[in-house]
């Protein structure tokens, strides 16, 4: 299955932290004793380069991804914070990683992925055609790809091993696995981070199709929201002026990825059981230029890059 390094990319070495854990994009580290952060109930989240598509790490990292999405989700904490208090403590970090990396409180994640959705695609799209509803919310009939959703609905995922499907469940399994007051808190908490989150995209221009939260507890037993937030690799951003339901819309980020692999120039056969091949220059560069639109159209000035 996939792991860090098929990217060619070991977690980078850091003064003052020890590495933990690393997942399809980030690696996570502790902070040593003898380090600035010793001590303290911190972790610090580094966004690797790396990128995914069709449940693979690539080999070809996407330059500054990391830092589009260490930035993005900065600014949405911001935004949000009046919603829910987050994670993040500080972006100074040490030069190794800098850009690319927050220093977090450590959370008590719940093993739920909060997922909001205000319109149809993907795999609730699959479900509702099988059963129209997604995760047990029952849906009016005549929905299509792409189609707006009379409201946004929670639709829950069981965070899955790396390498494995996320698995969409219903709202009681999720009271089965959490308890009944976390569940609703997280299900109030997530609808209502789509609505602001969502209204914000619109005065820009752009669509919030649906996205993913993570939330957990921090020392005191309170809601926290953690991970990245709102980023191209957590969320469907549509170009409002490209939306037609009935059509799949092209998405900000890995169209040129997702396109480039399923065309006969990679040679790859997605249900081959092989690993992606390597990227073509001007893939990466497409799609590297793609991430720092995102960032751009979303928080209204350029990155700057250093
Ligand atoms: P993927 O996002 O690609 O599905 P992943 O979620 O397993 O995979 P990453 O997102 O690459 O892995 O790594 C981030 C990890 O850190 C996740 O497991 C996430 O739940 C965890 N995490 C994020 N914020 C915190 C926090 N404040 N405290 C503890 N764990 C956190
Ligand atoms: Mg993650």
């Amino acid at each position: 299955g996939p792991s860090a390094s098929a990217a060619g990319s070991l977690p980078p070495i850091v003064p003052g932290w020890e590495h933990r854990s690393s997942g399809k994009v980030r690696d996570v580290y502790a902070p040593t004793s003898d380090g600035p952060w010793g001590g303290q109930d911190v972790l610090l989240v580094v966004a690797s380069d790396r990128i995914s598509a069709y449940d693979h790490i690539l080999a070809t990292p996407i330059p500054d991804k990391g830092k589009v999405l260490t930035a993005l989700s900065a600014w949405w904490f911001e935004q949000l914070a009046d919603v829910v208090p987050n994670h993040l403590v500080s972006l100074d970090v040490p030069a190794q990683v800098a850009g690319r990396a927050m220093i977090c409180r450590r959370l008590e994640m719940y093993p739920v992925e909060c997922v909001a959705r205000g319109y149809l695609t993907g795999s609730g799209l699959v479900e509702y055609r099988q059963s129209r509803s997604v995760c047990g919310v029952a849906l009016p009939e005549g929905l299509t790809e792409a189609s707006r959703l009379p409201e946004p609905i929670f639709t829950p995922a069981a965070k899955a091993e790396l390498g494995e499907h996320d698995e969409n469940v219903t709202f009681e399994r999720v009271v089965q696995m959490v308890g009944e007051g976390p569940a609703t808190a997280l299900r109030v908490t997530t609808l209502a981070l789509y609505s602001r989150a969502a209204e914000i995209a619109r005065d820009r221009g752009i669509i919030l199709a649906d996205t993913k939260f993570e939330l957990g507890t921090d020392a005191d037993g309170d809601l926290v929201l953690g991970d990245e937030v709102l980023t191209p690799d957590s969320s469907r951003f549509w170009p409002a002026d490209a939306w037609e339901p009935g059509r799949v819309t092209p998405s900000f980020d890995k169209q040129y990825v997702r396109d480039w692999l399923t065309s006969p120039a990679s040679g790859w056969d997605r249900d081959g059981g092989q690993e992606p091949p390597a990227l073509p220059a001007d893939v990466v560069e497409r799609t590297r230029a793609r991430y720092l639109e995102a960032y751009e159209r979303l928080t209204g000035h350029p990155l700057e890059l250093s």
